[in-house]
């Protein structure tokens, strides 16, 4: 097939990509003329591991091409895949601004009938907001339909190829048939489309982004409370998560979730329920929870060596709202370096591939270097805020020389407590003593 895929993003690119992987010729569109540059010249612009590798063999086999001008490609396409971003806007709800731009471009130059899938994270009903915004520019036949996406930065490749799930909103036959035929490869060991009505795939995405930042939230609930009456979250973890009806992913407490998704779904599916006079009180409690879990290692920090922490240094290890990606959307420790920051202490920070995208963010307010120990030289502590598989068995023995005195906050609960005392440290971590 054909396919034109709007957004050439997180989202965007890995399912451009992967569509060729599987043999579609695949245009990668966006209004970023320095992203197409890029990709133009083989430069992947995000972190994702695996993903270059998929590129450089189907740009290279004439599947895979970038470009910014939508109206070069789209005629040529069966299937237009909207992929743009859908930022919070002031009030918490999803901004659709880009989407409907794409939408009004579409419906200006739609010449054949073509499906028109919305990636993107949308509202419920947004569906029909696309459908109209290209019906009032055309006449020509088309459908509108949501397929979601449920792919993890850090593994969105193997996410992409190997689906839990593929999530169709379709109204009529003919986009359904269109969508299973490009789905098709993706499922040659178990049938893994799930076909519904447009609404309900809408719902599908927000709900399971709610439901997985409810029980990170649950969890940290938890292990705050473990913290206070001398339980071991790690503990109560492999406790709950051997029952089949918990399991055992994403039970890990830590400072808070994060991120390009949940904390905008969570509030923008709070402000859909608002809208429908329904009000949504789990998701209220889950975002109030997490505002303040974010503060946990600070206040952890603040605790040992008091408010004013002017002539305090820390060293961070970790700035990506997760291991495994540059993104820094909403990452814990954006607020973890803000409030230290703002009391006064100095920080020296190590990602080892988020520090591109964290500059801009912290200017002067962080030290970045290219070395994870000898940022520790001379400070207070050392705090670790993304779990980075490079920080699991770091050299005690180097760390410890480093440091003034030798402790660690972790909010990722990294070591073992006993075995951290035993290395002389003092271990400040989530729900563990
Ligand atoms: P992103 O910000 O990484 O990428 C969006 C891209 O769209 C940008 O490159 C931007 O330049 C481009 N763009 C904006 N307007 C455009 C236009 N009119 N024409 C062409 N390109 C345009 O966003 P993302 O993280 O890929 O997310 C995209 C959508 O997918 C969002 O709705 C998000 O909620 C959803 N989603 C994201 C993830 C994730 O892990 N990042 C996972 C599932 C779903």
């Amino acid at each position: 097939m054909k396919v034109t895929v709007i957004g050439t993003g997180y989202v965007g690119l890995v399912t451009g990509t992967c569509l060729a992987e599987t043999g579609n010729t695949v245009a990668c569109v966006d209004t970023d003329a320095r992203k197409i540059e890029m990709l133009k010249q083989g430069i992947v612009p995000i972190y994702e591991p695996g993903l270059k590798e998929y590129l450089d063999r189907n740009v290279a086999a004439g599947r895979l091409s970038f470009t910014t001008d939508l109206y070069s490609v789209m005629d040529d396409s069966d299937v237009l895949m909207i992929a743009v971003g859908t930022p919070p806007g002031e009030d918490g709800s999803a901004d659709l601004r880009y989407v409907l731009q794409v939408a009004e471009q579409i419906g200006k130059n739609l010449k054949s009938y073509k499906v028109i899938v919305n990636k993107s994270t949308v509202p419920i009903g947004s569906g029909d907001l696309v459908r109209d915004t290209i019906a009032k520019h055309t006449k020509q036949e088309f459908d509108v339909v949501s397929n979601p996406e449920f792919l993890k930065e850090g593994d969105a490749v193997s996410d992409f190829m190997k689906p839990d799930r593929i999530v169709i909103g379709v109204s009529s036959k003919r986009a359904e048939d269109i969508m299973k035929h490009l789905y098709a490869p993706f499922h040659r060991t178990g049938y893994r489309v799930v076909s519904m009505d447009v609404r309900s795939a809408e719902m599908t995405k927000y709900a399971a982004n709610a439901m997985l930042a409810t029980k990170i939230t649950f969890m940290n609930e938890i292990a705050n409370l473990c913290e206070a009456c001398g339980a071991d979250i790690n503990n109560v973890r492999f406790g709950i998560g051997s029952d089949k009806r918990i399991g055992p992913h994403f039970l890990f407490a830590g400072i808070g979730y994060g991120g390009s998704c949940f904390p905008k779904d969570v509030s923008a599916l709070i402000r859909i329920g608002r809208q429908y006079d329904n009000e949504l009180q789990i998701l209220n409690a889950v975002d109030a929870v997490n505002v303040k879990q974010r503060t946990r290692l600070v206040d952890k920090v603040v605790k040992r060596f008091g408010e004013d922490l002017t002539g305090k240094k820390f060293g961070i290890w970790g700035l990506s709202f997760k291991p495994r990606t540059d993104d820094m959307r909403e990452a814990p420790s954006i607020y973890t370096i803000e409030m230290l920051h703002e009391r006064g202490a100095k920080l020296c920070v190590y990602d080892p591939q988020a520090m591109e995208n964290a500059r801009p963010i912290f200017g002067d307010k962080a030290h970045f270097h290219e070395d994870y120990y000898t940022l520790l030289k001379d400070a207070d502590a050392l705090l670790i805020c993304t779990e980075w598989q490079e920080f699991r068995e770091p050299d005690f023995a180097r760390v410890k020389s480093l440091l003034k005195q030798p402790i660690i906050f972790d909010g990722r609960n990294l070591f073992e407590p006993d075995h951290m005392r035993e290395l002389g440290f003092e271990y400040h971590c989530i729900g563990r003593h």
